[in-house]
């Protein structure tokens, strides 16, 4: 017997109709190159339906593919709703992939409209030879539109101008997709991940929920997570579903630059990868900002260097919460809160190791964790498995491409993250299956000692690596990046009597590495394969410094 319910598809425009009714005059800040940019709910509401009609005029049709290569800003926004409010599909390009990898997504996903940044052209104007499909090209700017050798040209403003403000969203049907991204990948060309409607709702609806982000009307929003980047993490959905002021620093990604948004917007919420606030940090040491608006970071893309936990909260009183998740996820997978009855038993430096952990899974996201033989693993925080995920924001295929065969195991998702579950349901992200350092058929957590060595004083950043050996397989390597203040005084010894009594004496690196900085991928995680190649024809010390350490 079915339930006696309306039929009321669940899609991102109701989040917009929404907030332009009950929130109308909430604010929506963007820092632009131009200065800095504000306007409501209604008027998002206004020009984003008559972007919707401008668009389809032009003749995108449902389900066709219009791309973004754009900060992240108050028109990208406007786009999150009017091309998934008309029934076409909103796909938002990595602006730091490289150009091959850029033609080949804009030709896989057989885009047929890019919108893009003025100040983003030169990338899109040397690729375009590449670009088959695409029909035209809408250029963001605030001023005249700049010259350019794209062609045909279109201007946002002018299109937005010409746009009828009477258009009305169309119903839809909530299985239809809504948005499109490719995942940067670390092996071969990125996989395209294909969100509905009706993920996306879910999805926003979770990460509300007080122990997951836990956002409310109050709240003042910002992404730092770019919206090319799984949608920011789905924060712009989320912040407009409750009705919460919008932030977004456009370009101006420096710590100062981030630092003095949140100051003069009183934010409440922000989020993005550690690196950010790696630097954010360093800069609070030497300089003041009043901060105290902010009642968390959210911290993802990466592993959390506990030290990084820990500094904020004592330093500056700021609060850390650490997610995880991925783009086949839409991506939220994991958030790591204490449990209530865990806060109140655990000392201090148990709490802050739950803490450094990647956390319990959202509402509906079930988990398990597999070995090599395909077996679950216990709960017991200690036995190392694959992590498998399934649930109703998690791609059950990747757009077109074969590679979805060995990514599904009997109905799960394979994650590629090595894990350990301990009893009460935390996951700990051990490593990436390709970044374990198997050391005479054991295996060692290349991020472990990454987050342990960036707890010395002197260290920004630190990255170990698997680098083969005559007799071990593989061992591992740490490369350093000195604090500006430390460099050329801290050694090898350093490090590795930090180390030492921290983890079984055959775990720590055979070597470490000062150098400069570490390569970034794209969206900005320590780019391990980058530095394999690096380091692809060091060699071992001799032996007897080896076992002089
Ligand atoms: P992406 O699809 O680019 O968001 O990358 C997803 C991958 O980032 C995951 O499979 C993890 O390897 C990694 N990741 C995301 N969040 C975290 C985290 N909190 N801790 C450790 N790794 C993370």
């Amino acid at each position: 017997m079915k339930g006696l319910m309306m039929d009321y598809p669940l899609t991102l425009t109701h989040f917009l109709e929404r907030a332009a009714k009950l929130f109308p005059r909430k604010e929506i800040v963007s820092q632009l190159p131009s200065g800095t940019h504000r306007y409501t709910y209604a008027d998002l509401h206004r020009r984003a339906r008559r972007l919707a009609s401008a668009l389809e005029r032009l003749g995108v049709r449902p389900g066709d593919r219009v791309a973004t290569f754009a900060w992240n800003h108050h028109r990208h926004l406007e786009l999150y709703f009017a091309v998934p409010g008309l029934g076409a599909v909103l796909h938002t390009l990595n602006i730091r992939l490289f150009p091959d990898q850029i033609a080949y997504i804009v030709n896989h996903a057989e885009d047929k409209l890019i919108v893009v940044d003025d100040s983003l052209l030169p990338v899109l104007e040397k690729l375009q030879d590449k670009l088959q499909g695409v029909q035209g090209y809408v250029v963001m700017a605030d001023g005249p539109l700049p010259e350019t050798t794209l062609a045909p040209v279109y201007s946002y403003e002018e299109l937005v101008e010409q746009g009828d403000e009477a258009y009305e969203f169309p119903r839809l049907d909530e299985d239809d997709a809504a948005i499109m991204c490719y995942t940067s990948g670390t092996t071969g060309n990125p996989k395209g991940c294909l969100y509905s409607h009706k993920a996306l709702v879910v999805h926003t609806l979770v990460e509300c929920l007080p122990d997951c982000l836990g956002l409310s009307e109050r709240d003042v929003v910002m992404p730092i997570v770019p919206m090319f980047h799984v949608n920011a993490w789905g924060l712009p959905f989320a912040a407009t579903l409750v009705g919460a002021k919008q932030v977004h620093p456009g370009p101006f990604l420096h710590p100062r630059d981030v630092a003095a948004l949140i100051q003069q917007e009183r934010v409440t919420i922000t989020a993005g990868v550690p690196t950010i606030w790696i630097g954010l940090y360093e800069l609070l040491k030497t300089e003041r900002y009043d901060l105290s608006s902010l009642r968390g970071i959210i911290v993802g893309g990466s592993a959390v260097p506990k030290s990084l936990i820990e500094g904020f909260e004592r330093d500056f009183g700021l609060q850390v919460v650490q997610a995880w998740g991925m783009t086949e996820m839409s991506p939220l997978g994991t958030v790591s809160r204490p449990k209530s009855h865990l806060e109140a038993t655990l000392p201090e430096e148990e709490l802050l190791e739950l803490r450094a952990k990647q956390g319990i899974p959202a509402p509906f996201v079930e988990l398990r964790a597999v070995d090599d033989q395909g077996r679950e693993v216990p709960w017991d925080g200690r036995t190392m498995g694959e992590l498998q995920v399934r649930g109703p924001w998690i791609i059950r295929e990747y757009y077109h491409d074969p590679r979805t065969r060995e990514a599904f195991d009997r109905g799960w998702f394979r994650t590629g993250d090595v894990v350990t579950i301990d009893p009460e349901g935390y996951i700990r992200i051990v490593d990436r299956t390709k970044d374990l350092v198997k050391s005479g058929g054991e295996w060692i957590s290349s991020v472990e000692l990454e987050n342990a060595i960036m707890a010395h004083p002197k260290v920004l950043e630190a990255a170990v690596i698997a680098i083969p050996h005559p007799k071990w397989q593989e061992r591992p390597l740490a490369v350093v990046v000195p604090k500006d203040e430390f460099k050329g005084q801290i050694t090898k010894r350093e490090i590795l009597e930090f180390l030492s009594g921290k983890f079984a004496k055959w775990w720590l690196p055979d070597d470490v590495v000062f150098v400069e900085r570490l390569p970034k991928t794209s969206v900005g995680k320590f780019d391990k394969k980058a530095l394999r190649k690096q380091f692809e024809s060091y060699t071992w010390p001799p032996r007897e410094e080896e076992g002089a350490d």
